[in-house]
């Protein structure tokens, strides 16, 4: 398990908050998103700011965080490849269990289970969870986003009676030639 450091500016430290179950702690602070708070085709840019809004609540078995996050959004549109801005905003509630007395191995082991760190919880894996749930698996620019033409690549949303004047490949040149049913004349 790595150990949490407490300059980072997401592990929050709970010495403060103390351990009688009721007290609760209020933390309001502007954090420095960290890398990959996103996914690929969208995130909250490295190092922008994330505006995040606690409450510490000491109960039996740990603390309770409960909280709201909000945060600008960078990405590209999965159609047209458009930059696409918006803005994100989450709430999370999680109990970060006391990790005394508690054997480290099994602990470990324990995916569900988020702990306190000598008093330090650490609310990046929250936050990053929570974000990334809030996302659209596709995001678009907008929702009909008419994507990019096949024959030149042009966004269709800015052009959108595109057409081009149909080449006809070769191949199938002979075939439009083909006498059919309903006449042969052509314009
Ligand atoms: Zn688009
Ligand atoms: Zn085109």
């Amino acid at each position: 398990m790595s150990t949490l450091d407490a300059r980072n500016p997401l592990v929050l430290d709970t010495r403060d908050l103390g351990r009688r179950p009721g007290h609760e702690q209020q933390v309001t602070r502007t954090v420095p998103a960290p890398p990959d708070l996103g996914i690929e085709v969208l995130a909250v840019p490295e190092g922008s700011p994330v505006e995040i809004d606690l409450r510490l609540e000491a109960v039996m078995e740990g603390v309770l965080v409960t909280g709201e996050a909000s945060a600008a959004l960078e990405g590209e549109c999965v159609r047209c490849l458009e930059p696409i801005e918006d803005e994100v905003e989450v709430t999370f509630q999680e109990l970060f269990v006391y990790d005394d007395g508690r054997d480290a191995e099994l602990s470990e082991d324990d995916d569900e289970v988020s702990m306190l760190q000598d008093d330090l919880l650490d609310l990046e894996p929250l936050l990053r969870d929570a974000i990334v749930l809030a996302l659209p698996f596709q995001p678009l620019c907008s929702d009909d986003c008419p994507g990019l033409c096949a024959e030149c690549g042009a966004r269709l949303a800015d052009d959108p009676n595109h057409s081009h004047e149909a080449p006809i490949d070769p191949r199938w040149a002979a075939l439009t030639e083909l006498p059919t049913s309903t006449g042969t004349e052509s314009d």
